[in-house]
């Protein structure tokens, strides 16, 4: 039997042209400037939309006719989880951090990180301070958090208190590496340094991590100085993939997952308000901005078909 006998997709070898997005090269080396010293600055990037429409449409092949635009493909693959398409882009920055924000961020193992080595290299005598605005209390009920504020006088004694400690744990370090005095080794007078001090590194990420990075760490669940560098990492996708942007905000950053017991519950009160909306011809569940499937879903999901 001849292969050519077999029906099959051809494989499609279209034309090449390196992907540029312009809102990208126009900040390429500039730094956005984070916190008090602190920057995100982008250093190189790979892919546009283009890109993820094109990965997606060899794995479906013409099963992506049903798609028919490139938006509908890109806002279907953010919805159905179909994520290794967003891999085919990739961000590298040059990130400047205070090593709190650092070893948070560095949790998200899924990309390539080179920091500068202060084994190697002599730190900068640069702490993070926060403003005075940014300083509260502890939080009684989340004890992950801060809540409430400092009046004006408080804040001024709580930012002096931070300084002092630094200039402190600086001249010591400054002291322990003279190299007329103890010459102590950078990698063991560092110990003296706080969480507080920057550090700088080279994040390189796909686009798919990006995104789950930014779900964790823009979310006001996460620390407000991270929250600072998220932002940033935000407006950076914006301006390179607007479309993927808008879907990942629809489906992702502004959408919420209810748990079996708490779509039980709504059906519940669904089927309630639905009974009683159509003896008394009150009002029914709208829902715009969304495709004819998405409604459909939705109401599914309600438990009304
Ligand atoms: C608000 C907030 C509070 C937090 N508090 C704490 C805390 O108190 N203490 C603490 O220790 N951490 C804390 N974290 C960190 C958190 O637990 C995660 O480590 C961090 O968010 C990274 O998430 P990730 O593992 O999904 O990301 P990544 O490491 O980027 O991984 C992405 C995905 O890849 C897969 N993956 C990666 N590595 C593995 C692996 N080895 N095995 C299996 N699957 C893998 C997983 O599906 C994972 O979701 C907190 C995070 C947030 C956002």
């Amino acid at each position: 039997m001849n292969p050519t006998d077999f029906p099959g997709d051809a494989p499609m070898f279209e034309n090449i042209v390196r992907p540029s997005v312009p809102a990208l090269d126009a900040r390429l080396g500039t730094p956005e400037f984070v916190l008090d010293h602190g920057f995100v600055r982008l250093i190189d990037y790979m892919g546009d939309e283009g890109a993820i429409v094109q990965a997606a449409r060899v794995s479906y092949g013409k099963g992506t006719k049903g798609v028919n635009s490139d938006r509908g493909l890109l806002r279907y693959l953010m919805r159905h989880w179909h994520t290794t398409p967003f891999e085919m882009c990739e961000i590298k920055l040059h990130v400047k951090l205070p090593i709190f924000v650092a070893r948070q961020w560095i949790r998200h193992r899924t990309a390539n990180v080179n920091e500068y080595s202060a084994r190697y290299s002599i730190l900068r005598a640069e702490f993070h301070l926060p403003e005075p605005g940014d300083l509260a209390p502890q939080s009684r009920t989340n004890r992950q958090g801060r809540d409430g504020s400092y009046g004006e006088d408080e804040a001024t004694v709580i930012r002096h208190k931070m300084t002092t400690s630094y200039e402190r744990a600086a001249a010591t370090y400054f002291d322990l590496i003279d190299e007329d005095g103890d010459d102590l080794a950078r990698e063991t007078a560092r110990e003296v340094l706080p969480l507080s001090t920057y550090t700088e590194w080279y994040w390189k990420v796909d686009l798919h991590n990006l995104l789950h990075f930014l779900r964790l760490r823009a979310d006001p669940h996460a620390q407000k100085e991270i929250r600072a560098y998220a932002a940033v990492l935000c407006k950076l996708v914006e301006a390179w993939l607007p479309t993927v942007w808008e879907s990942f905000v629809d489906y992702r950053l502004e959408a919420h997952t209810f748990s079996r017991q708490e779509m039980d519950a709504l059906r519940t009160y669904m089927r309630e308000v639905r009974e009683f909306a159509a003896d008394m011809g009150g009002p029914t569940l709208c829902l715009d901005g969304v495709t004819d499937r998405e409604r459909v879903a939705f109401h599914e999901a309600l438990g009304e078909y």
